[in-house]
């Protein structure tokens, strides 16, 4: 039976990519969208401004923006609502849908690092799902919340998760270039950034160094506990590019590797964590290493795997760190946001816990 679901924050950038994602999804059913006291009221698809590259999908043209209501979204029967909302609206009714009975899969940033609420990525920590009981239990909650990760955390991640796995990882250093779309719908202003880069985004460096080491973690008793074997240092700069985030790696690795040991690494990783689960929206390659000198490049390769892939290139040895380093590049609103959202979702129907 299709899951009820809803995305709340559905006229902006990241709702417009889960609107998308779901509109025709095998085991989902759009069934609520909400936006602003600006737009709700409206029809979605006269009051969103799209910027998808694909045309907005005619299954929208009956929609209609209901305003951020728990009471209302209770009446409509949802099983699983998405959070597409600004950090602070999130907050407050991410909690009030989770007392109520709703499983909430957000992307706003509060409460990520809280121990007994999983930051998923699936292919690397599909199990940290098995928290959610008892954070059921400790905070007297009918439903539950699990979190997408920061963006270029989900992309730098998805990149380490097989070195860690076959040489150990001992630090890291990560230096992004990421795309104006990770700023939201009215982000940075064109005289701003037009012939430009912006060398700081508020609060994005601590997010990368320290959501990183918790979905490297483990499962310890009931919470996830942090990877403390890495370090991570991060420095991320606003381009001006639409989408798709690329990020410059540096990593220490604990057992030496050549460079074709780590590109073998890469191109072999396979999502274990959730084979043989068949979620639609898992890409058959969740990394895909090129070998030619110039990529990957956000305007050619961000769509691989549907956006769900990250594309790694120029695997070279790294004297400073005497690792390796490499160039990775990833979909910020797909995999760094709602594509990830609704993996995760399908992972929760996969484990019974939607
Ligand atoms: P956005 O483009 O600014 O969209 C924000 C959405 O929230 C819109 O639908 C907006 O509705 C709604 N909203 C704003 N204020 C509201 C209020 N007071 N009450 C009810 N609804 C309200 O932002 P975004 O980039 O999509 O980001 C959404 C969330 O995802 C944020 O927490 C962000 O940090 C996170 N995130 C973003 C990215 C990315 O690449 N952009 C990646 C990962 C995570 P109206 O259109 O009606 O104003």
């Amino acid at each position: 039976m299709k899951r009820k679901v809803a995305v709340l924050g559905a006229t902006g950038i990241v709702g417009q990519r889960f609107v998308s994602l779901l509109v025709n999804h095998p085991w989902f059913n759009l069934a609520l969208l909400t936006g602003s006291e600006r737009s709700a009221g409206k029809k979605y698809t006269e009051s969103v401004k799209w910027v998808l590259e694909k045309p907005i999908p005619e299954e929208l043209e009956d929609y209609v923006l209901e305003p951020l209501d728990v009471d209302l979204i209770l009446r409509e029967g949802i099983d699983i609502a998405f959070i597409a909302l600004p950090a602070d609206v999130a907050q407050q009714i991410e909690v009030e849908l989770a007392k109520r009975g709703i499983v909430v899969v957000s992307n706003a940033s509060p409460m990520r690092m809280e121990p007994d609420i999983p930051l998923l990525l699936p292919e690397v920590n599909a199990e940290h799902v098995e928290v959610v009981e008892y954070q059921r239990a400790r905070r007297e909650w009918s439903g539950y919340i699990v979190k997408v990760p920061n963006c270029t955390t989900a992309i730098l991640t998805l990149s380490l998760k097989p070195l860690v796995d076959d040489f150990g990882v001992k630090r890291v250093i990560a230096s992004s270039m990421q795309a104006l779309s990770g700023a939201g719908l009215t982000g940075v202003p064109s005289v701003v950034i037009l012939d430009n880069l912006i060398p700081y985004i508020e609060g994005e460096e601590e997010k990368v160094e320290s959501e990183s080491l918790k979905i490297l973690g483990r499962v310890l008793g009931n919470e996830i506990a942090l990877n403390t074997n890495i370090v991570v240092s991060a420095s991320c700069h606003r381009v001006m590019v639409l989408e798709g985030h690329t990020i410059a790696v540096f990593a220490e690795l604990e057992e030496k590797a050549t460079v074709e040991e780590v590109t073998r690494s890469m191109e072999l990783f396979a999502s274990n964590k959730i084979r043989g689960l068949n979620l639609p929206t898992a890409p058959s390659k969740p990394i895909i290493v090129r070998r030619e000198v110039d990529r990957p490049q956000p305007r050619l390769d961000r769509l691989e795997g549907g956006g769900m892939s990250v594309v790694v290139g120029r695997i070279r040895a790294d004297k400073a760190l005497g690792g390796v380093k490499y160039v990775v590049l990833g979909h910020n609103t797909i995999r760094g946001a709602a594509g990830t959202g609704v993996l995760i979702a399908e992972l929760l129907v996969a484990k019974r816990l939607a």
